[in-house]
């Protein structure tokens, strides 16, 4: 029988621990910490996250700003938003919500983020604070991750970790993180993608196998060995006559069919995606404590 990772428990741990945090924070006289988000058109999925980040934002007692800009803002104006922000002492640590609109070039604008407040985590300077083991924001989503192995004492030392995914956000910092000589990594990593060739091979040897594809319930039983523990990053909508949507929430593995080989295994909803949440407040209050840039 499987234990089903419950990523719901386990992020409202994280916020309870948080709000804690934020109170004693307000008793010491201190600023409550702030959280911008900065978002870019109507892409249905990225306001919903936006929505959900703004609303932990308030479970917790963290202050939030939503700058909302319509599709075709211009660059320009976003990078004087983004200066703004950098400059602006009551705001801690801010995200741009991705992917930007075509002729924004994303790059560009993550650049322009201030490292101190890049709670998400993507400047290429915190990227190389993390490759280097230097204290830095971790990704919220690979930060989530090793979140739920360490609350399951899930076995990682020695073992093998099959990442699927080399996205700079979530399958590059997860293969990092997993190889990092740390209690609850220490795994032999192996990084799959789109032009891997035979990914079943590769699946089939791993102990712990992490999905972060984007394609709905692309990793099925034949591709998992009997014990394994099984991370699924994928939030894929697809099309449900079952809902009054008319779509609905799937993962990157076929959770029926594979949930009965694992000994650990992640749903979604309900898995890594509340912890992302809470990892990006963790950071927050990480910023407003200034606890990694001094
Ligand atoms: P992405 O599109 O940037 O990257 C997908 C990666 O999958 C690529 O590196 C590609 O090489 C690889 N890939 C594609 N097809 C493959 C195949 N057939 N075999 C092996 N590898 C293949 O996506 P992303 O931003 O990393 O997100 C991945 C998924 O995770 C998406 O469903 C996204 O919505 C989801 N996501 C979830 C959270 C969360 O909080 N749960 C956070 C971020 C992203």
């Amino acid at each position: 029988m499987y234990q089903l990772i419950n990523g719901k428990e386990v992020s409202e741990k994280v916020l309870e621990q948080i709000r804690q945090e934020v109170i004693q924070l307000k008793q010491a006289g201190k600023k409550t910490p702030h959280l911008a988000a900065v978002l870019v058109g109507d892409n249905p999925a990225s306001m919903a996250y936006v929505n959900s980040k703004i609303k932990t934002c308030e479970k917790v007692g963290v202050t939030s700003t939503l700058v909302k800009f319509e599709t075709d803002v211009t660059e320009q104006k976003l990078l004087s938003k983004i200066e703004e922000l950098n400059n602006d002492t009551d705001v801690d640590g801010y995200i741009v919500q991705l992917p930007l609109p075509k002729h924004i070039a994303e790059q560009k604008i993550i650049e322009a983020i201030a490292p101190s407040k890049d709670v998400d985590g993507f400047h290429p300077i915190n990227v190389g604070k993390l490759v280097l083991n230097l204290p830095t924001y971790i990704s919220a989503t690979p930060y989530g991750i090793i979140q739920l192995l360490e609350y399951y004492k899930i076995p990682t030392q020695g073992k093998h970790c099959v990442v699927i995914g080399r996205s700079n956000i979530v399958g590059t910092p997860m293969s990092i993180l997993m190889a990092k000589n740390t209690q609850y990594a220490n795994c032999t990593v192996t990084l799959c993608h789109s032009k891997t060739e035979n990914l079943k091979q590769y699946t089939l040897a791993a102990d712990i196998v992490i999905a972060a594809i984007g394609k709905p319930n692309y990793v099925t039983a034949d591709m998992v060995k009997q014990g394994a523990t099984v991370i699924d990053v994928g939030i894929n909508r697809i099309p449900s006559t079952e809902t009054k949507s008319g779509f609905k929430l799937v993962g990157d593995v076929l959770f029926d069919e594979v949930a009965p080989m694992c000994s650990y295994i992640t749903p979604v909803p309900g898995g890594v995606g509340l912890m992302t949440i809470a990892s990006l407040l963790k950071n927050t209050l990480l910023a407003a404590k200034k606890e990694i840039y001094k």
